[in-house]
């Protein structure tokens, strides 16, 4: 998958692509990701990206050629692609969204900065997506962390189990984990994770998300429709649990 960025800071994009998973795929060759500066397709000899806002009022307003004109550029040379417009006005990012995105072949991140882009840009973009009702000073970080989540849904990016486990898969929040040593100032590893029983550490870690999810999250835990084997034997195991404690 192909994924871009189109940015007046290109080297936020790029240092952040050159550690950790992100960074691994890309040397690994199963993502793409090409970042372009959008002063290299200003018109002027000042490369200017941006102007004062027609009708007035404070701030400056980032001018539309430039933008028009990658796109362009971006055709000619790799087809069509999905542009999403980062912006607090869209449609609020989440991890459904991310897998869905993931499905495409090539994605363009356009990234705001001062007030916004020019409206007239809108016409070349596909979705305007949000990553929480705040207004970021640009759209950098909010590109970083669509293209972050929704890579980690590409076969080969992360570890399939592991997709598979985390928050919000099957509206459950991740179990709690644990690392050597066995205690950490008196506090013990919960026993049961040294028993070597998969079926048993498996119940455990269900009811253990099911637990947190109902807890922090009633919100996603109402949204759960599906209660497979394992989130039976773990509400049974709760609720073992909750019958003991008030004994
Ligand atoms: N005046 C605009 C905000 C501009 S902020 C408004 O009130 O709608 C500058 C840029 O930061 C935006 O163009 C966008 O690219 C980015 N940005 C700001 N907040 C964001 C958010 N919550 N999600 C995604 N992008 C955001």
């Amino acid at each position: 998958m192909r994924f871009a960025v189109v940015t007046i800071f290109p080297e936020i994009i790029e240092v952040y692509l050159k550690h950790g998973i992100l960074g691994k795929a890309i040397k690994n060759g199963i993502i793409d990701v090409e970042v372009f500066n959008l002063r290299d397709f200003t018109e002027d000899r000042h490369k200017t990206v941006d102007d004062y806002p027609f009708g007035g009022g404070p701030g400056m307003v980032m001018k539309a050629q430039p933008f028009f004109k990658i796109y362009d550029f971006y055709i000619e040379r790799f087809g069509k692609p999905y542009i999403v417009l980062t912006s607090p006005q869209g449609t609020v990012f989440d991890n459904k969204k991310a897998q869905e995105l993931s499905q495409k072949e090539d994605v363009v991140f356009l990234c705001g900065r001062y007030e916004g882009i020019d409206e007239r840009v809108m016409d070349i973009v596909d979705e305007e997506l949000s990553i929480g009702d705040f207004v970021l000073s640009g759209g950098e970080l909010a590109a970083l962390v669509m293209m972050d989540a929704t890579a980690r849904f590409i076969k080969g990016v992360v570890e399939e189990e592991s997709v598979k486990r985390e928050s919000f898969m099957n509206d459950l929040l991740d179990h709690p984990v644990y690392t050597r040593p066995r205690n950490v100032r008196g506090k013990k590893v919960p026993e049961i994770l040294l028993s070597g029983d998969h079926e048993k550490i498996e119940i455990w870690r269900r009811k253990e998300s099911l637990k947190k999810t109902m807890l922090k999250r009633p919100d996603l835990f109402m949204k759960k429709e599906n209660f497979d084997r394992f989130d039976k034997l773990a509400l049974i195991e709760l609720f073992k649990e909750l019958t003991e404690n008030a004994r």
